[in-house]
């Protein structure tokens, strides 16, 4: 799978499980497994997604992706609200290895609740919610740079193709 993390929050790192909303995007959530095998490598749940899971994740991810750019209706705001208070946060706990441990009853539903919550706190603390500069890209990220004047999703992917165009675009004009 074609997962990026360059989010810089769980909440955008879901959003970006649809790629490419520069053009039509491009589904990676495209099958329970594929839920599963996102909530695993983000540590928000390890059991199996079932077809229903899969089915209000994508609902709840666009819910998220209008939300953060300012863009949420009434409906996606309730839905987060709803969202989040649908099951109690799990506790986190330390293991031995220094992973979390989350031991929920359920635990997809209390992944989508962390999920929304996450939303939330992003979008309640004012803060800068970016799509990449880079015009084949459309990933969304959190720009928590000095100087809040982050262009790019990821340096070593659209930062530097960006500066190699420029790069070649000046020596092409010389
Ligand atoms: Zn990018």
């Amino acid at each position: 799978m074609d997962w990026v993390f360059d989010g810089g929050r769980v909440s955008l790192d879901f959003v970006n499980t649809l790629r490419d909303r520069y053009a039509d995007g491009r589904e990676l959530l495209v099958s329970p497994a594929a839920l599963s095998e996102w909530l695993g490598l983000t540590g928000l749940a390890s059991v199996p997604a079932t077809s229903d899971d899969l089915t209000f994740a994508l609902v709840l991810r666009e819910s998220i992706d209008r939300t953060a750019r300012s863009e949420g209706s009434a409906a996606d705001i309730r839905l987060l609200n709803e969202t989040a208070a649908a099951v109690p946060l799990p506790v986190p706990q330390l293991g031995s290895s220094g992973r979390y441990l989350l031991d929920v009853p359920d635990p997809v539903p209390a992944a989508f609740a962390a999920l929304a919550v996450d939303a939330i706190e992003l979008v309640a603390s004012a803060p800068l919610i970016r799509v990449c500069a880079a015009d084949d890209c459309g990933v969304r990220f959190l720009d928590a740079s000095p100087k809040r004047n982050r262009q790019w999703c990821s340096m070593a992917k659209c930062g530097n193709r960006a500066k190699a165009r420029a790069h070649y675009a000046r020596t092409k004009g010389s």
